[in-house]
């Protein structure tokens, strides 16, 4: 079968000196496992951070891609609820089940934890034509959504899911801010929290603020502005006023760190959460404590999330409630185009897709 494999790493983000089609043997399931046909798999920041060989090294020879959705065509014989021609989506966090995290509900928190498709292998992931897993690590994917929308959902609404209601425990009438709105992490901030009924203010470079408003955030923010947080500040003080509302942000919804880390923290209300789940501009960020004990602000931090969660976010999409975003979709033969336009983010809505054929 078909896969896309590497066998070194890139110090200069050169993926296409890397990333090679080969021909390898199509998976066996183990007892427990289930074997599916790969219809649709998308890209998530972790590829390109296998590909470097850093923060941590990987197995090799590689397979990327922890977000797959296909047909299952083999079962293990241990396998209960799973059956051949079932419509699948990976479910990327594999912990053991059995310590004390696991199972007291938090998997994430599990010490054996592997991201699928990054930390496993030699030869493991979702960028193949076959590919496998245990059953407890594929949900069925509802009805009338499509292998595509199902592989581009995946981790990406698990872990926003997992940051809102899990972490957060968004409830309705709150006023909530989404930091970047545009990237796969945004889109589903912003309707997750739509679907709690919250005021959404959004943060996106100015090109992707009116897609955020059709998503439906109700106020969106340059946030490359130096002042991105007065303005943001500004509107909160206009929702308190229309809504009869206390002034200020109840949640803060926060993946980019960086500089912009401090500013949110000064936006929250008394008593208000961020939720944060990766810097992608930098994670050494300065913090005023003042923002903190004083205003009694509660910083949580989120990693991933629960089958269950998984499951509870594919329910609303099969209700409409909430979509997943496609930017654009590529062939395995593609891959190293696919994860550079990734990479740059420029004019990126969403997330990149890949296919076998
Ligand atoms: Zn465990």
């Amino acid at each position: 079968m078909k896969a896309l494999v590497y066998e070194e790493y890139t110090t200069d983000n050169d993926f296409a000196k890397i990333l090679k089609i080969k021909d390898i043997d199509e998976p066996k399931p183990k007892p427990k496992e289930v074997v599916f046909k790969v219809k649709a798999a998308a890209l998530n920041y972790d590829d390109i951070w296998g590909m470097r060989g850093k923060p941590i090294e990987i197995p090799m020879p590689h397979i990327s891609g922890t977000d797959a959705a296909g047909e299952v065509v083999v079962v293990g014989e241990d396998v209960k609820n799973i059956k051949i021609g079932d419509r699948i989506v990976s479910h990327g966090n594999l912990s053991c089940r059995t310590c004390k995290a696991c199972t007291s509900g938090r998997e994430y928190d599990c010490r054996d934890r592997k991201i699928w498709g990054f930390e496993t292998g030699p030869l493991w992931g979702g960028f193949c034509e076959y590919t496998h897993l245990p059953e407890v690590n594929v949900v069925k994917i509802p009805e009338n959504v499509s292998y595509d929308e199902a592989a581009a959902a995946s981790m990406t609404l698990l872990t926003s899911w997992h940051m809102l209601v899990g972490r957060a425990k968004i409830r309705p009438g709150q006023t909530v801010l989404v930091m970047g709105g545009g990237s796969g992490m945004g889109t589903f901030g912003i309707q997750i929290s739509k679907l709690y009924n919250c005021d959404v203010i959004v943060t996106a470079s100015s090109d992707k603020l009116d897609k955020c408003k059709e998503l439906g955030a109700d106020y969106a923010v340059d946030h490359r502005k130096e002042d991105w947080h007065k303005e943001v500040r500004r509107i909160s003080k206009e929702i308190a006023k229309k809504k009869g509302k206390d002034v200020g942000i109840d949640v803060i919804y926060e993946h980019i760190g960086g500089t912009h880390w401090n500013k949110e923290l000064t936006l929250l209300k008394y008593g208000g959460t961020i939720v944060t789940t990766g810097a992608t501009t930098g994670y050494d960020v300065q913090t005023d404590l003042r923002h903190v004990f004083f205003k009694g602000t509660n910083i949580l931090g989120s990693t991933q999330g629960t089958r269950a969660e998984l499951e509870q976010g594919l329910y609303w999409m099969s209700q409409d409630k909430i979509k997943a975003i496609i930017d654009s979709e590529y062939t395995f033969e593609q891959a190293a185009e696919a994860h550079t336009k990734m990479l740059k983010g420029k004019g990126l809505f969403g997330k990149i897709l890949m296919k076998p054929d």
